[in-house]
């Protein structure tokens, strides 16, 4: 695909999206309207299923004080309770480390106020850039490309960039995406990558970007040329589909 094709693209993966579950991150913003509870789940989601999120976020939100899950909720909580509460999210003790920091830090660096940009963000303890960019985009509702492994990962499928790591990704889509595709790419990518363009064995079959996608005949054995048909060699069976 080229950057002509992106719009053709967002908009069959918009489809896709919209046939799937909402992302946990987005059910968070939708709930509450709140950066800081936006931030403090996307830090709970990272190498952690929607699921196992979705728990974790409801113990540790209904122990609010307030109308919502703030700061001082988690100032009152001890480490060890967070954890508890947190448990299995991946990596629990260092989440729950880091979610015990962030008032501290909150204050000492910015006044108490969430800041909204990426290079702020990444201050706060255990916030990576794809964290903060999640929660500028969700949280704050402005322009920022979260890359993670599969809008790594398809982005290169797709030929859109040739990049070798996610951070290379964001630099390069920020250059060719229009930004208003920026808050949403990450959404759709994610959603496609968990139910159809895997890392491994991509449901190809019936996908609805084939046409476009160059690394279908490497995946699947078909080819953007010749409409999806299958292009096996005589003899080859399944394990050359691989
Ligand atoms: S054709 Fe296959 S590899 Fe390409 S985007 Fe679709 S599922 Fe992914």
């Amino acid at each position: 695909m080229t950057v002509n094709d992106i719009p053709a693209v967002d908009r069959a993966l918009k489809k896709e999206f919209a046939a799937h579950a909402s992302p946990i991150i987005e059910l968070i913003e939708a709930q509450t309207h709140d950066p800081f509870c936006v931030l403090v789940g996307t830090i709970l989601s990272a190498r952690t299923k929607d699921q196992c999120t979705t728990g974790a976020v409801q113990r540790l939100f209904a122990k609010a004080r307030g109308e919502r899950f703030a700061p001082a909720d988690l100032e009152r909580l001890s480490q060890d309770e967070i954890e508890k509460l947190i448990y299995p999210v991946g990596f629990y003790h260092d989440k729950a480390r880091h979610l015990k920091e962030l008032p501290h830090v909150l204050k000492e660096k910015f006044d108490g106020v969430l800041p909204n940009t990426v290079e702020e963000l990444c201050e706060l303890p255990g916030v990576g850039r794809k964290t903060a960019n999640l929660t500028v985009a969700v949280g704050f509702d402005l322009p920022a490309i979260c890359v993670d492994v599969h809008v790594h990962r398809i982005c290169n499928r797709l030929g859109l960039v040739k990049t070798r790591t996610p951070f290379d990704t964001e630099m390069a889509l920020r250059k060719i995406l229009p930004v208003k595709y920026w808050k949403t790419w990450n959404s759709h990518l994610v959603s496609f990558g968990q139910t159809r363009c895997g890392p491994v064995r991509p449901k190809c079959d019936g996908c609805p970007i084939i046409r476009l996608c160059p690394a279908a005949a490497k995946t699947c054995g078909k080819t953007a040329s010749n409409g999806g048909a299958l292009t096996r060699a005589p003899g080859s069976g399944r394990r050359a589909r691989r």
